[in-house]
C-alpha cells in the first residue's frame, strides 16, 4: 500500500478533507500517525509557498509523498492582517475573540464593503519521485454583522456565504464540503489519486 501524508495539524482541516478524500481514506495518514514530526514555520510569502513548505518537509523527513494545504480568509477592508497570517492573526486568543475584534474593526463597514473570500491552495509532493501537483479552491462572501453558526472551525461563523443565505458556521459538514475553497481544491487533486495510488 502507498500512503500519502497529510502534512497539517488543524483537526478542522484533517475532518474536511477525509471526507471529500473519503474513498482513498485507507491511503491516507496523518501527523498524528508520526508524533516525531512537527510542521516548518510557514514563512513563505504565498499560499502556494507554504503549502509546497509542508508537503516538501514532510515528504523528505518520512520519504513518503505528502500533501500540504495553506488557507485563510481575506477580508478586503482588512486586506492586511489576515489573508496568508490568518492562523496568526492575534494568535493565543480563542477564535471567538479573534472574531470579536474583526467585527469591532468592522462595525461602520456598510454591507457592501464587508466583501471577502476563503483562499487554500493544495499541494501534494512526491520527493522521490520528483511529482508536484498544485491546486487551488475559493468562495466568495461577506463578512456577518455577528458571529453565527457552531459548525465548522476557525473563522467559519463570520463568513457570510450568499447563495445558501447562511455563515459557513450554519454549515453541516457535509453542506460545507459542497462548495468550500477546501473541497474545490482537494476535488481537483482527488482527480489524480487513481494514477498517484498507483504510483505512476
Ligand atoms: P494555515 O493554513 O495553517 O496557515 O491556517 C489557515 C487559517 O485560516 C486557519 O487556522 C483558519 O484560521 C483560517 N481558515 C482557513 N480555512 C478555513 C475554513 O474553512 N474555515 C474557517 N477558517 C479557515
Amino acid at each position: 500500500m502507498k500512503y500519502i501524508v497529510l502534512a497539517t495539524k488543524n483537526k478542522g482541516k484533517i475532518k474536511e478533507i477525509y471526507e471529500i478524500l473519503k474513498e482513498y481514506k485507507d491511503y491516507l495518514k496523518t501527523l498524528d500517525n508520526f508524533i516525531e514530526v512537527s510542521l516548518p514555520e510557514e514563512i513563505g510569502k504565498t499560499y502556494e509557498e507554504n503549502a509546497l513548505l509542508k508537503a516538501k518537509f514532510v515528504s523528505e523527513k518520512l520519504n513518503l509523498p505528502a500533501i500540504g494545504e495553506d488557507s485563510g480568509l481575506e477580508i478586503d477592508m482588512l486586506k492586511h492582517i489576515l489573508g496568508i497570517y490568518s492562523s496568526r492573526f492575534e494568535e493565543g486568543l480563542s477564535y471567538k475573540e479573534r472574531m470579536n475584534i474583526i467585527l469591532e474593526k468592522m462595525k461602520d463597514i456598510p454591507w457592501e464593503k464587508r466583501t471577502a473570500r476563503f483562499v487554500c491552495k493544495v499541494v501534494y509532493y512526491d520527493h522521490k519521485e520528483d511529482i508536484k501537483i498544485v491546486t487551488g479552491g475559493v468562495v466568495e462572501g461577506y463578512i456577518a454583522y455577528e458571529i453565527r453558526g457552531d459548525f465548522g472551525f476557525g473563522y467559519d461563523p463570520i463568513f457570510y456565504y450568499p447563495p445558501l443565505g447562511k455563515t459557513f458556521g450554519e454549515l453541516k459538514e457535509k453542506e460545507k464540503n459542497e462548495i468550500s475553497h477546501r473541497s474545490v481544491a482537494f476535488r481537483k487533486l482527488k482527480d489524480f489519486f487513481p494514477i498517484l495510488i498507483k504510483g505512476g
